[in-house]
């Protein structure tokens, strides 16, 4: 196995992507890269970036690819990430992961692993309906299955900023959906013809789920 890697967790909005990517991230000694993160801190920032993302993003639409492709690139190329990456939430779009690839050849490196986040459409709509995020550190919580220890208050980061994210509204997390099964969706038979889809049964417990990523990582 060459000593970078480049793991991409695949998978619908509220699956549990980001709950697992930063620890699995630390394990591996490699960044998380979630591309929803950056353009939450860009659009905190007001960068040019982030200003043009929001209205796609309020309304549950992709950003169009070449301004992801443009951020991801970018966020590849720092110090961090030449030891590899945990990419989470993109590629979301076939074009996307054709940039991703001719990103990663040009660093003599390919997709490692892809592990996909399997849930069912109840179990993702009743995760987003009671997600909390950090507005400081984006750590996701939960109402009922991940509560903070104190009310209110990140865990993580210790700042008192946990809210509901506002593309978390119902008619946003509908259209999600519907983006991820129109664009996202064909990337399963994409990178399952390219022999490195892995998939993960998401309905489990976060420790369970936690498990089984670390066994589909270590098996060939
Ligand atoms: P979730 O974790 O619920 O899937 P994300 O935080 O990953 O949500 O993404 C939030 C929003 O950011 C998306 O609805 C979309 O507007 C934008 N976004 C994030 N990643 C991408 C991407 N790879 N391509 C296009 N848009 C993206
Ligand atoms: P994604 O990054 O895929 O959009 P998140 O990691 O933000 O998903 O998780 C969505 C919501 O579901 C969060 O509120 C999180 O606390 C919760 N969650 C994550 N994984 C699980 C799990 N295995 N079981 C129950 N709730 C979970
Ligand atoms: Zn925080």
């Amino acid at each position: 196995m060459s000593s970078t890697q480049d793991i991409i967790l695949l998978g619908p909005p509220g699956a549990g992507k980001g709950t697992q990517a930063s620890r699995l991230a630390s394990r591996l000694g490699v960044p998380h890269i979630s591309t929803g993160d950056l353009f939450r801190q860009n659009l905190r920032e007001q960068t040019p970036v982030g200003l043009m993302a929001k209205g796609f993003m309020d309304r549950g639409l992709l950003v169009p690819d070449e301004v992801v492709c443009d951020m991801v690139r970018d966020r590849l190329e720092l110090e961090d990430a030449s030891s590899g990456s945990l990419l989470d939430g993109f590629p979301r779009t076939i074009p996307q992961a054709q940039a991703l690839e001719g990103m990663l050849r040009r660093l003599g490196r390919r997709v490692d692993r892809v592990l996909f986040f399997d849930a069912q459409d109840a179990t993702l709509v009743e995760r987003i309906a009671g997600r909390l995020t950090c507005s400081a550190c984006s750590a996701a919580f939960h109402t009922t299955f991940a509560p903070p220890k104190v009310a209110g208050v990140c865990d993580k980061c210790g700042k008192a900023g946990l809210a509901v994210r506002s593309d978390d509204a119902e008619a946003a997390v509908r259209a999600r959906l519907a983006e991820y099964r129109s664009k996202t969706q064909p990337l399963l038979a994409h990178y399952t013809e390219a022999g490195c889809l892995r998939v993960i049964n998401a309905e489990q417990a976060i420790a369970t789920v936690e498990s089984a990523l670390a066994t589909a990582l270590a098996a060939n």
